[in-house]
């Protein structure tokens, strides 16, 4: 990859998506680093909101999680549950945080999300519960239209993500191909399309102009 050239792109393309977003109610934002990704992110964040978040990888990526807590937000992390009980305590917990981070699974150049979900905790707080929701969302996520977000997650997003969890039964985790399941193990339950942010600004997406998560 020639990352100038790449670089020059985002510096164009980044702004275009943003303003997409924007006419649809989203409050959003263009990161040419996930530095400037991370600081972000902070500044939308109040200090006195309790924060919780969904699997990705993407808020990972930026250190979201370790800034908040050394910067000593109340965080819901449903990963000090125990037991399979208070996992899923925490997880409903989650759905009355302020703020809810998390990243997503496409987002098309007119500024719609795509999401999917095998429990739905994720786009149920997506859509409602957090009075705030931030979504980090990497340059490789964006593609042309709704059509091509489906297949950008069945093709690698879903695929990828179901690696993730070892065991799994699911044609995807034997094949490394999405074969449509309706499997117990599935992990595409939920699809969610995010076509505007209603309350307007609810929603704030910090688009990276670098590769984040898969
Ligand atoms: S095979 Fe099932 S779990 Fe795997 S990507 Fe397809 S629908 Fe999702």
């Amino acid at each position: 990859m020639n990352k100038e050239l790449f670089d020059k792109r985002n510096a164009l393309y980044g702004p275009t998506v943003v303003s997409a977003l924007e006419k649809r109610g989203f409050e959003a934002y263009y990161c040419a680093t996930k530095e400037e990704a991370l600081e972000k992110a902070i500044s939308v964040i109040p200090k006195e909101h309790t924060v919780g978040w969904g699997g990705s990888m993407s808020i990972g990526e930026i250190g979201l999680v370790d800034r908040l807590r050394k910067d000593g937000y109340t965080l819901i992390d449903r990963d000090l549950g125990k037991t399979p009980e208070e996992k899923t305590a925490l997880m409903r917990k989650v759905l009355s945080a302020d703020t809810f981070i998390t990243g997503t699974n496409a987002l098309t150049e007119n500024g719609m999300l795509l999401n999917v979900d095998g429990n739905g905790n994720r786009v149920a707080a997506i859509t409602f519960g957090p009075k705030s929701v931030v979504v980090i969302a990497g340059i490789n996520k964006v593609v042309r239209d709704i059509d091509a977000a489906v297949a950008r997650i069945r093709t690698t997003a879903a695929p990828i993500n179901a690696t993730r969890f070892p065991g799994l039964k699911t044609p995807c985790a034997a094949t490394g191909k999405c074969g449509e399941c309706l499997s117990d193990d599935c992990i595409c339950a939920h699809w969610v399309t995010t076509r505007m942010s209603k309350p307007k600004n609810r929603i704030k997406v910090i688009l990276v102009g670098e590769e984040l998560g898969f």
